[in-house]
C-alpha cells in the first residue's frame, strides 16, 4: 500500500484548481496523470523579471518591467499592421505592439489615462522603445509579485506557460515533508537540499546556472531516481536469490546428436560463448546473461544449445521472441533439429485458442514439453510449466524488465511440485550493443557473452543509397535480378509512427509492384491474421513449420516481398539476397543495420539499397553514409549515437530501457555507479527496508513509482 503521506501526490493531475478534462489531456501528453509528475517537469530556462527601469533606462533585447501610463490606443489602418498603444513615464514613450489584436479586449486590458506594469522583452524599432505581446500586465497592486525571476516551461501545442507554472505552483504547495532517504554522510559531502527543497529550487531557478544538470538540487534530485532505479533492481534480484539455486548440468547427448544434423560448425565464437553459458548454468546461483552479437552471428543456435543442456539436466525450457513471425521461423528451424534429437517442442502464441491451446498447457504443466517457443502469450497466468530451467528471451530489448522476471518464475503451483519456488536461469539476446551504464539501468549488474565473429562464408553486402526519384529505374532493375533468381525484400517507411499509415504506405507499393510483376509478388504487414502473414511469408521464404498449408504450389514463387517493419527483427530466409529501403532516412540506424542483416545470409551475392525522400540535411546524410562505409553493428551504433545523443537512440520507448525524468547519464553517470553501491549496501544490511532509512526508502520508491518492487517485499 502506497504510505498514506504520498496520497494527495498521487491525486489525478484534473483534482488542481484550473486543470479541466481538456487541459489535463494536453498535461498527460507531455507529463502525466498524476500531480506528482508535475515534479519531474524541469523548466527550460528562466526569464529575469526583476530589472525594472524606467522608460528612458530600457536595454534593447532584455526582458524588462516597466510601469507606465497608458496614453493612447492606435488601432492598425490594415488588419496587416499591428495595433500599438502609446504609453508613458516621465522619462519617455514606450509602445505596446499586439497582431491580429481585438480593440475592445485591450481597451479594457489597459484603459487610456490608467498605470499599468506590463512586463516582457524591450525591441527598438524604428527608434521606438516596444515590448510586442507582453508576457504580463498587471495593475500597480501586483507589481511585487511580478519582480521576479520566472522559470520557463516545455510546453506543447495548445499548453502555454500560465497555466503551466500555476499548476506547478498548486503541486509544490502540496509537498509533504518526507524522512530523509539519502544516507546523512552522503548527503553532507555534497551539501544537497533535502527532498523538498530541492524540488522547490529546481522550480524555483533564480540564475542560469541553477539550471545546469549539475547544480545541487539537479544532483540531489537525479540521484534520487537513479537509486530508486538501483534499488528496484537489487531488491528484485535479492528476491530471486532468495529462491533456490541450483546447478544445472547436461550431459552433452543431446548436443552431440544435435551437432551431428547440424549442417555446420559452430564459430570459435559460439563455443565461448556457449561455453560462458554453460559455466553459469552450471553454478548454483541463477543466472541473468545477455548475449550479444550482431545481426547474423548466429545467436540463436548459441540459444538452442544451452537450452539443450538444460534439457539433458531433465528441466523445460522457453523461448521468448517478440514476434508471431519470429516464433514460428525460430519454430521451424529448432524443429527438425529437436526431433533428431527426440525432444518434444511445442510453439505458443496469442493465435492458439481453444482445445489446442488446453492441450499445450496440459503438456507443459505435466512435464511432457521440453522446449516451449513463443510470444507474449508466454507470460499470461494461465501459462505454467512443471520445472523450468532456462528461459531465453530474444532481441530483449521489445520486452521490460518486470516480464522477463515474470517469465522465469512461472514454475506450477501444485503442492507436490518441489521446483516450485525454484527461478529459471535467464539469457537474453540482443544484437543491439548497449552501453554499458545503460545496461546497468535496466539489469543491475549483468554478465554478458558476445558473438565477436560471423559465420564463415558471409558474403558481404554491397550498400548503395540512392534518391528515391530513381524509384521507376529500381523498380524496373528488378525484372533482371529475379531473372537471375534473386530475391527481394521491399520495406516500406514508418509513416508518422502511424500503423494505419504505414499499412497504406505497403499496400500501395504492393499493388505497383504487382502490376509490374503480376503473381510474383507477396505483401506482409503487422495487420494481418496470423494464418495470411504465415502464407506470405511461406511463399517467399519456401519454408513452412507445417501449420501454414500452401494452397497452391505457385504460392512458393514469391520473389518479393513487401513489408512494413515487421521483418525487422531476426526474420531468417538465407535465399533472399536484396534489401530495398524506401524512405530509409526516417528509420534508426539500428534498424537499417538489422534490416540489412536479413540478406548477405546466402551463397549469392547481396545488397541494400537505400532510398531516400530529399532534400536532406547534413546529420541525415551523415547517418545513410555510414550504412554505405561499414557493416559493423557496433561502428554503426557508436556512430549513431554520436549523431541523434544516447536517449534518442535508446532511451526511446522502443528501447525497454528506462527513461529517466531527472537523470541524465551523459552527466550523471558517476551518480548511478554510487547508487549501485548504496543499493547494494542498503540490501546488505536491511534487506527488509525495515529501519527507519528502510521506510524513508520505500517512500522513495513510491514517489517513483517502484510499487511492484514493494509488492514483492510485502509478499517475503
Ligand atoms: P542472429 O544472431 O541475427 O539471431 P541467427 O541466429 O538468425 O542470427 O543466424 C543467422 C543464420 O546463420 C542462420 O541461418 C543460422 O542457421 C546461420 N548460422 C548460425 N551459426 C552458424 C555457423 N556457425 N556456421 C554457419 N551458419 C551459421
Ligand atoms: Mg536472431
Amino acid at each position: 500500500m502506497r504510505p498514506s503521506i504520498l496520497f494527495p501526490l498521487f491525486a489525478p493531475l484534473q483534482s488542481l484548481p484550473g486543470i479541466g478534462p481538456k487541459q489535463a489531456k494536453l498535461f498527460q501528453k507531455i507529463i502525466g496523470d498524476k500531480i506528482a509528475h508535475l515534479f519531474w517537469h524541469k523548466p527550460l530556462a528562466i526569464v529575469d523579471r526583476r530589472f525594472s527601469p524606467k522608460i528612458r533606462d530600457v536595454e534593447a533585447e532584455k526582458v524588462a518591467t516597466v510601469t507606465v501610463c497608458i496614453d493612447q490606443h492606435i488601432p492598425p489602418e490594415t488588419s496587416r499592421r499591428p495595433y500599438r498603444i502609446r504609453c508613458y513615464d516621465e522619462t519617455g514613450f514606450l509602445y505596446l505592439i499586439f497582431f491580429r489584436a481585438k480593440s475592445d479586449y485591450l481597451k479594457n486590458l489597459l484603459p487610456e489615462g490608467e498605470w499599468r506594469v506590463v512586463s516582457g522583452k524591450v525591441e527598438i524599432f524604428n527608434a521606438e522603445i516596444q515590448i510586442t505581446h507582453p508576457d504580463h500586465i498587471v495593475p500597480l497592486t501586483e507589481r511585487d509579485s511580478l519582480l521576479t525571476v520566472e522559470p520557463v516551461y516545455p510546453l506543447t501545442a495548445g499548453l502555454t506557460q500560465k497555466p503551466m507554472k500555476k499548476a506547478v505552483h498548486a503541486a509544490l504547495a502540496k509537498l509533504p515533508d518526507l524522512p530523509e532517504w539519502q544516507d546523512p554522510h552522503w548527503q553532507e559531502k555534497f551539501r544537497w537540499p533535502c527532498w523538498k527543497q530541492a524540488l522547490f529550487d529546481l522550480h524555483h531557478p533564480m540564475r542560469p546556472e541553477d539550471l545546469d544538470l549539475d547544480s545541487p538540487c539537479h544532483m540531489r534530485l537525479a540521484y534520487d531516481e537513479l537509486l530508486a532505479n538501483q534499488l528496484a533492481l537489487a531488491l528484485t534480484r535479492h528476491k530471486r536469490k532468495k529462491l533456490l539455486g541450483r546447478s544445472i548440468q547436461g550431459t552433452n547427448d543431446l548436443q552431440d546428436t544435435v551437432k551431428q544434423a547440424l549442417p555446420f560448425d559452430l564459430t570459435a565464437s559460439q563455443k565461448e560463448a556457449l561455453q560462458e553459458i554453460q559455466c553459469e548454468m552450471a553454478s548454483p546461483s541463477r543466472m541473468l546473461r545477455m548475449l550479444q552479437g550482431d545481426v547474423g552471428s548466429g545467436k540463436t543456435i548459441v540459444a538452442f544449445f544451452a537450452m539443450l543442456t538444460a534439457i539433458e539436466a531433465g528441466l523445460q525450457t522457453a523461448l521468448m521472441v517478440p514476434t508471431e513471425i519470429l516464433a514460428r521461423q525460430h519454430m521451424a528451424t529448432i524443429k527438425p533439429l529437436a526431433e533428431a534429437a527426440g525432444i518434444s517442442v511445442a510453439l505458443l502464441t496469442g493465435r492458439d485458442k481453444g482445445k489446442k491451446r488446453e492441450k499445450i498447457l496440459a503438456d507443459l504443466l505435466a512435464g511432457d514439453i521440453s522446449l516451449l517457443v513463443g510470444t507474449h502469450a508466454l507470460l499470461q497466468d494461465t501459462v505454467k510449466f512443471q520445472d523450468l530451467g532456462l528461459v531465453i528471451i530474444d532481441e530483449q530489448h521489445r520486452f521490460g524488465v518486470d516480464q522477463r522476471l515474470t517469465l522465469a518464475s512461472k514454475n506450477s503451483l501444485h503442492p507436490e511440485n518441489h521446483h516450485k519456488d525454484k527461478i529459471a536461469d535467464i539469457l537474453v539476446m540482443t544484437a543491439t550493443p548497449i552501453p554499458r551504464s545503460l545496461l546497468m539501468t535496466a539489469y543491475g549488474d549483468l554478465a554478458t557473452s558476445r558473438l565477436t565473429e560471423k559465420p564463415a562464408g558471409r558474403k558481404p553486402v554491397t550498400t548503395r543509397v540512392l534518391p528515391l526519384s530513381r524509384l521507376e529505374d529500381v523498380i524496373h532493375g528488378l525484372e533482371r535480378a529475379m531473372r537471375v533468381g534473386d530475391k527481394i525484400y521491399w520495406v516500406c517507411p514508418l509513416v508518422e509512427d502511424s500503423e494505419v499509415l504505414d499499412l497504406q504506405a505497403a499496400e500501395d507499393r504492393f499493388v505497383a509492384l504487382e502490376s509490374c510483376y503480376p503473381g510474383r509478388v507477396a505483401l506482409v504487414h503487422g495487420r494481418m491474421k496470423g494464418p495470411e502473414k504465415d502464407r506470405a511469408m511461406a511463399s517467399f521464404s519456401g519454408k513452412t513449420d507445417g501449420d501454414a498449408l500452401l494452397d497452391h504450389q505457385h504460392d512458393c514463387e514469391k520473389d518479393i516481398l513487401v513489408s512494413t517493419t515487421v521483418i525487422e527483427v531476426g526474420v531468417d530466409v538465407p535465399a533472399a539476397n536484396i534489401m530495398i529501403i524506401e524512405h530509409a532516412e526516417r528509420f534508426g540506424l539500428a534498424q537499417l543495420h538489422q534490416l540489412r542483416g536479413r540478406v548477405g545470409r546466402g551463397d549469392r551475392p547481396s545488397s541494400c539499397l537505400l532510398l531516400y525522400g530529399g532534400p536532406l540535411n547534413d546529420v541525415a546524410k551523415a547517418r545513410l553514409e555510414i550504412m554505405r562505409q561499414t557493416d559493423d553493428g557496433f561502428r554503426i551504433a557508436e556512430e549513431d549515437l554520436r549523431l541523434r545523443g544516447g536517449g534518442e537512440v535508446l532511451g526511446t520507448k522502443q528501447s525497454g530501457l528506462p527513461n529517466f525524468r531527472l537523470a541524465d547519464l551523459d552527466v550523471h553517470e558517476e551518480l548511478l555507479a554510487a547508487a549501485r553501491d548504496d543499493a547494494k549496501i542498503i540490501l546488505e544490511t536491511d534487506p527488509d527496508l525495515k529501519t527507519d532509512r528502510g521506510q524513508a526508502l520505500r517512500i522513495l520508491l513510491y514517489l517513483f513509482e517502484r510499487d511492484a518492487v514493494i509488492r514483492t517485499l510485502e509478499s517475503g
